[in-house]
């Protein structure tokens, strides 16, 4: 039997609402700032180590409230030290979260939810079904477990945090939470990290896109494509049944004109060998885009391979012919590098793997 932890998880208060909580202890607001500082920018995971807090308070808050409500089951390093973390909720679900060093900063790739409900067919996370959307708290611990084992606990991290939501889930069908914890982290006296260093991607939920062109701190978004045709995207992604290609360029239309100064807006494009990969589809993809007036960049990503999914990724020759192609078309591509393939950390592997060879687990 699965014992559910029924208490408050405080790491999902924004600064107000911690402070407003604690007054209803009967506390000064003070209290409820330190507790924020404590959570968020010490980020200090119990109770226990705020020892600038009273012990009385603490035993009282450890009765109704909690401070963490992840559990790390397992970790894994990749050969380029990209890290994956397996973690359980509280009632035992799975949650990924990849940390992804790079020279001058570093990435954290966390999950909106736990499995996905929609059916990418090259996404092993599809084959999880939706188990559960995941709350504003769990989004925010797992930037808060990754930084902490990264770097240690509290320890300031050498180089700026980026986030992108493109673990495991829809962002946009678990919207008000996921921005919530964006507003959470961007507290200047909690992780601070801005709406500016965060990407956020979709399968192309459009009434969603519409929504974040009316919000003044919004991440960036990224809208996955996968295919230039709605008969290839509705075998691919089959949410482009609900929404097809014309309405979410149109909503992307929309997106794009609202774009400000130092926001950025992309699409991804999964590269299938043999599938999604050929000359004449990206002719058609570049013409699919000049002609809904869309300027933002296409970020080619080679398919990651897992064994039960039907496909192999793209050989670089092909993904550089395909590339050039959107170029001499005057559409920006680049071609996005695999992390952490070797520990199934990589786009659209996560699953829940927790036996590979050849894995660094601890
Ligand atoms: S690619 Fe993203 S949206 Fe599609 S099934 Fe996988 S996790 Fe869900």
């Amino acid at each position: 039997m699965i014992e559910m932890d029924k208490r408050i998880n405080l790491t999902g208060f924004s600064q107000i609402e911690l402070v407003s909580f604690i007054e209803q202890t009967g506390e000064p607001a003070y209290r409820g700032r330190q507790i924020f500082a404590a959570l968020q920018h010490r980020r200090l995971q119990s109770f226990a180590e705020m020892s600038d807090l009273p012990r009385a308070l603490r035993e009282r808050l450890q009765e109704t409230a909690s401070t963490s409500t992840l559990t790390v089951e397992s970790r894994y390093l990749s050969e380029d030290g990209t890290r994956r973390f397996l973690m359980k909720t509280h009632d035992n679900l799975p949650v990924e979260t990849v940390f992804i060093p790079e020279q001058h900063r570093d990435t954290i790739c966390f999950s909106s939810q736990s499995g996905c409900p929609l059916q990418c067919t090259f996404c092993l996370t599809a084959q999880l079904g939706l188990l559960r959307s995941l709350t504003p708290g769990e989004i925010v611990e797992q930037v808060i477990i990754a930084l902490n084992d990264a770097y240690g606990v509290g320890e300031t991290s050498p180089r700026g945090t980026n986030l992108v939501g493109m673990g495991a889930g829809e962002p946009f069908l678990n919207f008000d939470s996921l921005m919530k914890a964006l507003r959470i982290m961007a507290d200047p006296q909690g992780l601070f990290i801005v709406p500016h260093r965060v990407t956020v991607s979709t399968a192309g939920v459009v009434p969603r896109i519409r929504e974040l062109a009316t919000i003044p701190d919004r991440p960036n978004l990224a809208v996955s494509l996968a295919a230039p045709t709605n008969e290839m995207r509705n075998e691919l992604m089959p949410i482009n049944k609900k929404w097809p290609l014309e309405e979410l360029l149109g909503a992307c239309q929309e997106f794009e004109q609202t774009l400000k100064a130092g926001e950025r807006f992309t699409f991804e494009y999964v590269m299938l060998d043999g599938v999604n990969d050929s000359d004449e589809q990206a002719r058609q993809l570049a013409n699919l885009l000049n002609r809904h007036d869309l300027h933002a960049r296409v970020n080619l990503i080679p398919h990651n391979p897992a064994d039960p999914l039907p496909y192999q990724p793209s050989p670089a020759t092909r993904v550089e012919m395909f590339k050039s192609i959107l170029e001499s078309k005057g559409v920006r591509a680049f071609v996005r590098r695999p992390r952490g393939r070797d520990i199934f950390a990589a786009c659209g592997q996560l699953a829940a793997v927790t036996q590979t060879v050849g894995l660094t687990a601890s």
